[in-house]
């Protein structure tokens, strides 16, 4: 049956017959799974493996989760450990999405599948699925949340002054949600509604390696103190992950802003930013739920290891260079301070309590 499936989505040179398979899926009820996540420095990748984890185990696997810190080669040698103790199923959140085709490759020698998780992982033939968020969408709900936030949706005409802030650019979702925002942004650009007076408004010039947040707060300070000179303000920022959205609004609180502050974006509510929300600093984020991914996955997982043809909602978005991945995608919202008892309190993500 995974030779069905993977036939039937065009993607595999695995010739697993239908008998060998079939004994693989009643041999794998309690499997090793290898799950690899990039880092613990932010903590959505914490909730993100402790939910894998969780509910991989409610079904009975056994599983080896590892973190590292954002270290290439570690991840790696966490995959290659992964496959040496028999993994039967590889779950990766890249740190870059294309550095780990050999290691794919020796998942593929030993018949192992992969499910690209929230990251797609690039070049490689030898990525079965994909589990993520439409970052596309996250891209389009960042920008509409500035334009929110400057009041340009009400009406305002501005001219505003906004700086724009991507991602690390080994990360193929950054590169999504740049797309994704500057979609709605580029025609205020073009109409002179924003004006990005850096002049900086490249991808190559926005971009953050490794999503480091000293470096968003070190790039921020630099450009006002090139740019905002005699009383011009930074009047908004495109930030598309909550830790820089932190060393932003550092840099503009240590230049000298405070409240109201600029229009911040991000992603990810993650709790201390969430926090910033409420205390009227962050003005944004994009409300991903670790556990509807965590979900998605292990059912993508459980369906693989059973021989069973996962659910995907997207066969075409999602080109790793090699081949289109079979994809879910599942919803971002957008939160501010208007919605965060409904969105993140109602949900369940977090309490009252732990947002004082
Ligand atoms: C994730 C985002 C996250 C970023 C930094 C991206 O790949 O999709 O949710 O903010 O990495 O960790």
């Amino acid at each position: 049956a995974l030779a069905a499936t993977m036939t039937a989505c065009g993607s595999s040179t695995k010739t697993i017959d239908a008998e060998t398979s079939a004994s693989a899926a009643a041999g794998n009820a309690g499997a090793l799974i290898g799950v690899t996540m990039p880092t613990k420095s932010s903590e959505r990748w914490i909730h993100d493996g402790d939910n894998v984890k969780k509910q991989l185990e409610q079904l009975g696997y056994k599983v080896d989760l590892q973190y590292a810190e954002n270290d290439i080669p570690t991840q790696a040698n966490q995959i290659e450990n992964q496959i040496t103790k028999g993994a039967k199923l590889l779950i990766i959140a890249s740190i870059d999405g294309t550095a780990i085709t050999s290691q794919l490759q020796q998942a593929a020698d030993a018949n192992i599948p992969v499910i690209a998780y929230d990251r797609l992982i690039r070049n490689s033939p030898n990525v079965d699925y994909y589990a993520t968020f439409d970052n596309f969408k996250v891209g389009v709900q960042q920008a509409t949340s500035l334009l929110k936030g400057l009041g340009v949706e009400d009406g305002k005409k501005g001219p505003f002054n906004v700086e724009l802030f991507a991602g690390s650019p080994d990360d193929n979702n950054a590169t999504f949600f740049w797309n994704g925002a500057m979609s709605v942004l580029q025609p205020k650009i073009d109409d002179g509604t924003l004006v990005v007076k850096s002049g900086q408004t490249d991808f190559k010039q926005a971009a953050i390696l490794r999503w480091d947040p000293a470096t968003a707060q070190k790039r921020m300070e630099d450009i006002i103190t090139s740019t905002y000179t005699g009383g011009t303000k930074v009047d908004g920022v495109l930030s598309p992950y909550d830790g820089l959205s932190i060393g932003i609004l550092s840099a503009l609180k240590s230049s000298g802003y405070s409240k109201p502050y600029p229009i911040v974006t991000g992603q990810d509510a993650e709790l201390q930013s969430v926090k910033s929300i409420i205390a009227d600093e962050q003005y944004s984020t994009i409300f991903k739920d670790t556990r509807k991914l965590a979900e998605q996955t292990v059912k993508m997982a459980d369906a693989v290891l059973k021989g069973q043809q996962p659910e995907v909602n997207n066969t075409k978005d999602y080109d790793n260079g090699n081949k289109v991945v079979p994809s879910y995608l599942l919803d971002p919202v957008i939160v501010d301070k208007s919605n965060y008892k409904d969105v993140i309190v109602g949900s369940g993500y977090y309490t009252e309590d732990q947002l004082k």
